[in-house]
């Protein structure tokens, strides 16, 4: 029987355990399972990688919990910039936007692209107008308000930080100044031994209007090459931009023969942390071997084989 696998992860850099409640840490371990189940659904029905990890990435945009479509931060302007992208490793055809604004769904937005422009990478008002023209569905501001993560921006506009996301408030409601990441990504091989990776994000609480992270950048944050592996990231996006790090998982595997696991440890454990990049990815080969390194103190994550094992976890 063939191996058929999905990965996905919701954000590196987890909720400090002593912050998190049972009832909050049940809710997510819930959601990262209907993330995966979605998937794996896709996946059982003999549908392709591409369309199994959209499934996937697709719930997780829609649950308030992650930084993502509707839980997405807010930037330097009370606003919110979304970035997405989709890479199918049979061809190496991507699809990635960034800057979306009231868009439901980014990475539906980057499957459009991919699918049918001859470009890759939409930004900014072209890509909203180009969202628009695709029937995205749209969704008003109070779409996307949460409390937290209106505590979270008020909290990083008293202090000036730049703030990655999951971050969690005091008894008083006000978001504790610890860094944090909520980027929902997912990564498959189908039972054709083709690969995908998507990645979807809010980027950074108080991101400053126009910045992009690695996200939507394509080998920074997201890579799929049926040759080597899929890749999703998640974490502070610029060291993951500087390391090239999806890319970099696919080089050393490419060229110095590196398996998976090997390859993704060597970037998250040792070329990330040297650039104090914290977070973390998942990956997945052509021979549904899966991989899940961190370098943070934990990241929301979980995946399911046809060979019956299957892991959500938050913690190491
Ligand atoms: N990598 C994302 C960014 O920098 C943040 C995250 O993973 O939570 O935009």
């Amino acid at each position: 029987m063939e191996k058929f696998v999905i990965a996905i992860h919701g954000g590196a850099g987890t909720i400090l355990k002593k912050y998190m409640t049972a009832e909050m840490e049940q809710d997510y371990l819930r959601a990262l399972q209907q993330s995966l189940d979605a998937g794996y659904a896709v996946l059982q029905a003999g549908g392709t990688a591409v369309n199994a990890v959209r499934a996937a990435v697709i719930v997780m945009e829609d649950n308030i919990l992650f930084n993502a479509g509707r839980g997405s931060v807010f930037n330097s302007d009370g606003g919110h910039e979304m970035d997405a992208a989709i890479m199918d490793g049979i061809d190496l055809r991507a699809g990635a936007v960034s800057g979306l604004t009231n868009v439901r769904n980014p990475i539906e937005v980057a499957i459009e692209v991919m699918m049918k422009t001859e470009h890759v990478f939409l930004s900014g008002e072209g890509a909203n107008e180009f969202a628009a023209g695709t029937g995205a569905k749209m969704e008003t501001e109070e779409y996307f308000f949460s409390e937290l993560r209106f505590n979270q921006w008020k909290k990083s506009q008293e202090t000036g930080a730049l703030q990655l996301d999951h971050t969690p408030v005091d008894d008083e409601g006000h978001a504790v100044a610890v860094k944090k990441f909520g980027t929902v990504g997912a990564v498959a091989c189908d039972l054709n031994g083709n690969i995908a990776a998507a990645t979807s994000t809010g980027g950074m609480t108080n991101k400053r209007y126009g910045r992009i992270g690695d996200s939507p950048i394509i080998g920074a944050g997201t890579y799929a090459n049926d040759k080597t592996c899929a890749i999703s990231c998640t974490g502070h996006g610029e060291p993951f931009i500087k390391a090239v790090a999806a890319y970099d998982v696919s080089c050393l595997m490419e060229y110095r023969g590196l398996s998976l696991e090997q390859a993704m440890k060597k970037v998250v454990l040792e070329k990330l942390v040297a650039l104090q990049g914290e977070g973390g990815m998942i990956g997945v080969d052509c021979h549904g071997n899966v991989s899940m390194i961190f370098n943070s103190e934990g990241m929301y994550r979980g995946y399911k084989t046809n060979d019956g094992s299957q892991e959500v976890a938050i913690y190491k």
